[in-house]
This record gives C-alpha cells, structure tokens and sequence, in this order.
C-alpha cells in the first residue's frame, strides 16, 4: 500500500499522533450494506429483522448447479461511493471466490473483489471540530456479498462463548456490501472516530445504506500498530466489527494502551484479531489473522467480468448529489455560518435541508442555523430521532424565530415555547397566543430590568421609600417603556415593590 511511504503532514486537531513517545497507525476498513431491493447475486428481496430464513433461494443457500448474476444496481451504487470518494474507476474488474468455511457461509467461500477491485485511490476530507481538514487516503472500494447471521443462544451474552447452541439466519446471506478501505493515515483514536462518521454521513447522503449501524448496516473494522516516531510500521492488531463510533473510538484507546504496555514490557505484537468488550473495556486476542493467501483466492468462473466505459461513469457522477465537503464550504460562503455549524448541516443531507429551508423562509441564516445545530438536533438526539420525525416542520420553526425577530419572545421563552411546539407539534403564534407567553412573565428576566431602572432612579425611589406611592407608576412606565409594553403588569408591580423597599 501506497500509504507506508507517504509523507505526512502533522496529524492537526487530534494531537501530534504520539502517545508518549509512540507513534499509532491506524486504518479503517468499513463494511457497508447497500440498500438496493434484491440481493447481490439472486432476487432474494434485501430485509431487516423478518422471520428467519424466508428470504432465500437456491442461489444464495449455495446448492449446487446454481448461478449467480451481478445486481445492476448494487454496481451503480458501488460507482457512486468509489466516485464520491474520489477514486479511479476500473474499467475492467472481476469477482472473486475468497475461500473460508464458517456455518453462515453455506458456499464455503464469499463472492468478493481482490487485485481488480472497482475503485481505487480515493480520499476523504475529513474536517475536525476545530474547522482543520486533513486527507485520509482510501486504498480500494471494492464489491462482495455480505454471509448469513449466527445466532447464538442460551448464554447470557448472546456471544459464542457461553452459548448452548448456535442458529443460523440466511436472510442476509447474499445483501450486497461494499468495503471501503482506508490508508493507514490516522494517528489517533479521535481522528478514527471523525473520519468514520463522515464517512457514514457521505454515504446518507448519497442514498445508496441507510447506514443503521446498530442493525449491522455499517460496520467497521480498525487495523492499529505503534511504533516509534519515524521507525517502519509496527506490527498491526485487527479491531473487528466495530457497530458504534463510541466504541471504534474506546477500542482504539484500549488496545493502543495494551500494544504500548506489550512493547515497553520488552514483548511482541503478534499479528492477530483483537475484540473489545465495552462492558469490561477489556480486550481480548481471538485469533491470529490470516493472510489473504490463506484464502486461496482465484477468480469467480460462473460471472462474466465488468466492463465500465467512460460513458457510464460520466452518467453515475452526473447523478451524484451535492457531497458535504462542498456543502460545507457553500453553506459557510453564502450563509457566512461558522466552520463548526457548517461542518454539522452539511454531513447530515435531511438536517442540511432543513436549515436551508428555515434559512430561506426566516432571512436569517445564522439564527436558523443556531436553532437547528443547538435546541432542534439537542431534541433530536436525545429522542433518537431524524429531523425528518420531528414534530416541529421547517416552517413552524421559521414561525418561531419570526416572533423573536420582532421582539414577541425573549430568547429564554423562545426557547420553551420550543419545547412545547416539539410535545404538542402546534405553531409557535398560537402557543405564544394561548398562553400569554408573549408578555415576559418571567421574573429572573424582569428582576434584572427593574433592578436595573431602580439603581439608574435614586431620586423617585427615595420619594416612593419617604411613602409617596404614586411614584410606583413613573417605574411601571420605565419597565413598560423598556419591555416594549410586553412585561406582565401584576408581577412588575410585585417587583418594583420588592426591589424599591431595598
Ligand atoms: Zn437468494
């Protein structure tokens, strides 16, 4: 790989890529089920979560005499990725049979790509929280077909070991997959994890996953080494299947810990499968790797090689939505949105049209783009939702900032009148109308205005302490004055009291 020679800029954001006096390597290689309607090799109909085994054929079970044909549609969509990425697309590529038994496997080997994968030497530009931007390089984009599902049960974990038996689930057995693997260009479990989720964010956006990793849609494995600073590449562990960024991220961190505390003990990384319990955040060796020749690769007899012309691939990136890379710089060129707010609209396609939406229909970009990076996706997340669930339309939030333009809402009702229209779905005119919440009925607000009329008044407000109470509606016109009539009148006569008896 390319990758080992490469020079490298210092890693921006993440730290220097050194732990001590170490230096971690990581690559990713991430597994992506495509959403097309059939299987890759068979019209098996692609399902989530169905009764077992009632979506299989003779194909994907693997009898004998059987045929496969390549899923037109599973190749534009792997085009699409390999282009999005920036690759080379092969104009000539071929499948092959990658040898290996395992009981979701019924073949006794998967249909994959080797040395003529679809696309290579591509890159994603990944951006940091703090707006920096730095390349990772993507080896190879390549096609296969995803094996069935084990289910272990019996145990109390729902893992192998443990278990009293193993049941096995065909469905998924054939779903099309596409491996994206990536140079071993992170130097550090931060930069892992932000790398990863625009990667999942670029895929959404092109619409070809949905990309649900909890339901196995993506799934992500890591290759980490250390070695000291300049020195060749370390020998590298294998982090497998990976189903969240927290735990990519946690995995990383332990096993680059234990790879450290082997080396330092005088010991040797030995070539191997690692797995991470979150639980416990312990790891433990599987198995040791092994090597692609272990699988006796050669090429698929029964499918015809693939040929792509120019034409072709001009037509799939003709078809390529906006990519958030260039979102990102649009969003921050033509609404002057901060790198950060930007960085979060454009990763994510139905969030990155709802504040457009918001934008276009308030005039005011960088309020909407405030109210849908903060109080919206704060909602969104902790109700584990998409913005295309919400409650609350592009045009009710539109509504709402209106009312604080013209002065209707403080931001702190704004805010809960928010809450409410996110319970209730209602339109923020008509809550604000209901409740009266239009008049600042809140005292923490209204306090720090009297206080401050009655310090800026020492005159009147020794005449109303000497007992001349008609003094009162003088302050009552200040406070009016200055809340633009919208205070409410009982609690500012309650206020002004407190606060003028000293
Ligand atoms: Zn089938």
């Amino acid at each position: 790989m390319s990758g080992e020679t490469r020079p490298h800029s210092p890693a921006p954001g993440g730290g220097d890529g050194t732990s001590g006096e170490w230096e971690v390597v990581i690559g990713l290689e991430i597994h992506v089920q495509l959403s097309t309607n059939t299987k890759m090799f068979c019209s098996c109909p692609v399902t989530f979560g169905e009764e077992p085994n009632t979506h299989t054929c003779p194909v994907c079970l693997g009898h004998p005499g059987t045929l496969p044909v390549a899923n037109e549609r599973a190749v534009e969509y792997a085009t699409r990725i390999a282009l999005a990425l920036g690759c080379r697309i092969a104009d000539h590529t071929i499948f092959h049979r990658k040898n290996y038994f395992y009981p979701d496997l019924p073949k006794a080997y998967q249909i994959s790509q080797y040395d003529l994968p679809l696309g290579v030497g591509g890159h994603l530009d990944v951006e940091l929280d703090d707006g920096s931007v730095f390349p990772v390089g993507v080896t190879r984009v390549h096609m296969e077909e995803d094996a069935g599902k084990l289910v272990h049960a019996g145990g109390a974990t729902g893992r192998i070991h443990g278990a009293d038996y193993s049941l096995v689930d065909f469905n998924r057995g054939g779903t099309p997959l596409v491996e994206v693997v990536s140079e071993p260009d992170m130097r550090t479990p931060e930069q892992a994890r932000a790398y990863l989720t625009q990667l999942k964010g670029l895929l959404e956006h092109l619409g070809v996953s949905d990309v649900n990793m909890e339901e196995g849609s993506l799934r992500c494995d890591a290759n980490v080494s250390v070695r000291r600073p300049g020195a060749p590449l370390g020998v590298k562990t294998e982090l497998k299947n990976m189903n969240s960024f927290r735990y990519v991220q946690r995995g990383l961190e332990a096993e680059i810990e234990r790879q450290i505390a082997a080396l330092e003990d005088g010991e040797r990384i030995v070539q191997a499968t690692v797995h991470f319990d979150p639980v416990t955040g312990s790891i433990t060796t599987l198995r040791s790797k092994e090597e692609a020749h272990d699988y006796r690769y050669f090429p698929e007899p029964d499918l015809v090689p693939i040929e792509i012309d120019e034409a072709y691939v001009e037509r799939v990136r003709a078809s390529l939505p906006e990519l958030p890379a260039a979102r990102r710089r649009r969003f921050v060129a033509d609404y002057g949105l901060q790198a950060g707010d930007a960085g979060i609209l454009a990763a994510n396609r139905p969030l990155g049209d709802y504040f457009e939406r918001v934008a276009e229909l308030s005039g005011d970009a960088r309020l909407s783009a405030n109210w849908v990076t903060g109080d919206l996706s704060a909602h969104l997340n902790s109700a584990g939702v998409g913005v295309e669930e919400s409650a609350v339309a592009p045009e009710a939030l539109a509504g709402l900032l209106a009312l604080l333009g013209d002065g209707t809402l403080s931001s702190r009702l704004a805010k809960e009148v928010f809450q409410v229209m996110l319970e209730t779905g209602r339109e923020a005119e008509a809550i604000v109308r209901e409740r009266g919440v239009g008049q600042i009925s809140d005292a923490g607000e209204l306090e720090e205005i009297i206080a401050a009329i009655v310090e800026a008044n020492p005159g009147p407000t020794e005449e109303f302490r000497q007992g001349r109470e008609k003094v009162l509606s003088f302050f009552v016109g200040q406070v009016m004055k200055q809340t633009k009539g919208q205070a409410n009148p009982q609690l500012v006569n309650e206020l002004l009291r407190k606060h003028l008896a000293g």
